[in-house]
């Protein structure tokens, strides 16, 4: 594109005509524990159906009081890397729960998920090696394969047989299988058992971004690794958020002992940046033990998302194939789930539509997810509302 202010706003233009421009909203307040109501700048308050704080933890308060003491204790900043003179002690111990709560040797904290699985791609991917992807895997393991210089093939959909197909057809070459365990706009689970057979009988890495089920899924909240029974044999390379469930901030791969040490030898994403705060860290601490200390909002939220998905069926809502609490209703192009948002926040409920290029060309969708923290009034007016508007609007 060249420097020219008209160019760029030509290209706005476009996102405008196709109803693709994104929009932010300004929250003022999230919500309070025990209630799902955000107050937005302005002052309008919405019931939040869009944050993928599963378990209700981001405004807990055991979390905001782990948060301010360290900060009083340690400061706001960690003021260089981890290599450097930023690792902190919560950052350390962090990294231990971490590695204990997943069943790993050791944990590497990253400061965000998108860095987490650049860091893991570029370090076990390279030149003249090939990776393979599934189709809907979250854009960070895509952008992670493009900048490994690894060539990648992506097969389709939680289709573990196109994985098997495609590293038959070129034995020797596949270095890598990379998958989402719970995909983030669709809420279904990845077929990680045949995955991880594939990858083990051609010597691939098999690297699960297991950001949404992680805290959720599984006897223990372990994941989607538990609901299938994989170790860490099976699974080698395990990504998790923190952001997410966990209600804070972060991400973090787990794994063997030489595969973290490498990470922090060679992973530029981890090298050059500076650590998260140790404030963040200590929520995160908080958080680990509110989710094991308190199993019913894991079984809450996955109640809530039976319950939701029972009344949806019976007024007609189109539904997918989803069990988990990312519910997506596929509304077909970006004006359809537009208008379906809208329509919703009109009546003070906020879904955001997700609209191409998170999803496919004809697959904008409402995303609703569900909380612990909701109420089940809160599901039930969703689904009346959502009822309403998606009547009309299914292709
Ligand atoms: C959210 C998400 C990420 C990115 O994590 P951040 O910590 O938000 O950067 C990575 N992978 C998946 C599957 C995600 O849903």
């Amino acid at each position: 594109m060249k420097r020219a202010t008209p160019a760029l706003a030509a290209v706005l233009s476009q996102l405008d005509a196709a109803q693709l421009r994104r929009h932010r909203t300004t929250v003022e307040r999230r919500a309070t524990p025990g209630s799902r109501v955000v107050r937005l700048a302005g002052g309008r308050e919405l019931t939040d159906f869009s944050s993928n704080d599963y378990l209700g933890l981001a405004g807990h308060p055991a979390l905001k009081a782990a948060m301010s003491e360290c900060a009083a204790r340690a400061g706001a900043g960690s003021g260089a890397s981890h290599l450097v003179s930023g690792h902190g002690q919560e950052h350390a111990q962090l990294e231990e729960e971490l590695a204990a709560f997943t069943g790993r040797e050791r944990a590497l904290l990253f400061s965000t998920g998108y860095m987490a699985n650049l860091a893991v791609m570029t370090v076990l991917a390279g030149g003249g090696e090939r990776v393979l992807l599934d189709r809907l895997s979250h854009a960070s393991l895509i952008d992670g394969a493009r900048l490994s210089g690894a060539a990648f093939r992506r097969y389709r959909h939680a289709d573990a047989q196109a994985a098997a197909d495609l590293a038959a057809a070129d034995p020797g070459h596949t270095c890598l299988i990379a998958t989402d365990g719970v995909f983030s706009m669709d809420g279904d689970v990845a077929p990680l058992a045949q995955l991880a057979h594939t990858a083990r009988s051609h010597g691939a890495w098999l690297v699960v971004d297991d950001a949404h089920g992680l805290g959720v899924l599984g006897a223990t909240g372990r994941g989607a690794l538990e609901v299938f029974g994989l170790d860490a044999e099976a699974v080698p390379v395990l990504v998790g958020t923190l952001g997410k469930a966990f209600g804070s901030f972060g991400a973090f791969v787990a794994g063997s002992a030489s595969l973290i040490e490498l990470l922090i030898q060679k992973a530029r994403t981890y090298i050059y940046t500076t650590a998260l705060p140790q404030p963040v860290a200590a929520a995160t601490r908080a958080a680990l033990k509110v989710a094991q200390a308190e199993p019913w909002r894991r079984e809450r939220v996955l109640a809530l998302t039976a319950r939701f998905r029972a009344a949806a069926a019976a007024a007609g809502v189109p539904l997918s194939a989803s069990t988990t609490p990312i519910q997506p209703i596929v509304l077909g192009d970006a004006a359809a789930a537009l208008k379906a948002q809208h329509a919703l926040d009109e009546a003070g409920l906020w879904v955001v539509a997700i609209r191409p290029p998170t999803v496919p060309q004809g697959a904008a969708r409402l995303r609703v997810t569900l909380s612990a923290a909701h109420t089940e009034d809160q599901v039930d007016e969703l689904v009346r509302h959502l009822a309403r508007a998606c009547a009309g609007a299914v292709p």
